[in-house]
């Protein structure tokens, strides 16, 4: 079975992230960028099924900008076995990465596409289901265990207030949520093995799919600063502050 893991190159999570000052986005100049967490999850867990002698093939793919062929570098490091980077200096919003995505499945004929839950950046949590939505195939999203039986997989899935478990028929879309696995760190000898392994790159033309926005961003705002505290003498005073100014917000 090939498995095929989309990997997105986003700000790093550590990093207090700025918006430029004309409010058309995030700062990405000069900032540290790293694999989405939810996909280096994603990757994990491809390249545990391969461990288990479930999986044959894991191919890691991003999508965007040439420096994204890093991104896929750390997925190789984990232990993906090829990468494909669909290289294009156009935003990319969820339904051109779903549709670019249709296309490389209809090519590579994975029987799973492991995708994380959402990307840390935009916060869309979209692809996945739109990608499920195009192939017309089942879909387990958030998930936080996997078991794969014959052609079914078992999904247990984190929902409002428990776990829901799923049995969905293969091919279908998983979408990994953080308690899935713990991502292993990319040994040396692994990152050194990872340079040799191929990145294949090809353009959207090349999938014959128009990834121009369809939404446009009117403006990007930071969140109103917190004020500052106000320290208090005694419990009578914060009773009395408590009781003459505290607002519920
Ligand atoms: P989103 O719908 O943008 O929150 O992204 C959900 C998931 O889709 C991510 O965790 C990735 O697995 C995948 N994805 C989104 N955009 C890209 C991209 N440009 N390249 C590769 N994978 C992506």
């Amino acid at each position: 079975m090939k498995i095929l893991v989309p990997v997105k190159r986003v700000v790093d999570y550590n990093v207090k992230v700025r918006v430029k000052s004309d409010g058309t986005g995030v700062e990405t100049a000069g900032v540290k960028m790293s694999m989405n967490p939810f996909d280096e999850i994603a990757v994990e867990e491809a390249v545990r099924l391969k461990e288990k002698g479930i999986a044959t093939e894991v191919v890691a793919v991003s999508l965007g900008r040439a420096a994204c062929a890093e991104t896929i570098r750390t997925a190789l490091a984990i232990g993906a076995d090829r990468g494909i980077l669909v290289e294009t200096d156009v935003a990319l919003q969820p339904l051109a990465v779903a549709g670019l995505l249709k296309a490389l499945v209809d090519r590579e004929q994975p029987l799973l596409v492991i995708l994380g839950k959402q990307a840390i950046d935009d916060d869309m949590g979209a692809t996945g289901p739109m990608l499920a939505a195009l192939l017309g195939w089942p879909q387990g999203t958030f998930a936080s265990k996997l078991m794969v039986a014959g052609a079914t997989i078992t999904v247990t899935r984190e929902v409002d207030g428990g776990m829901e478990t799923v049995a969905l028929p293969l091919p279908a879309v998983i979408t990994a949520d953080l308690r899935l696995n713990e991502p292993r760190y990319a040994s040396l000898p692994n990152i050194m093995r990872a340079r040799k392994k191929p990145i294949e790159t090809i353009r959207p033309a090349d999938l014959g799919v128009d990834p121009t926005p369809r939404l446009t961003v009117l403006k990007v705002v930071e969140p109103p600063r917190r004020q500052a505290g106000k320290k208090v003498g005694s419990v009578a005073e914060l009773v009395m502050k408590l009781r003459t100014e505290a607002k519920v917000i």
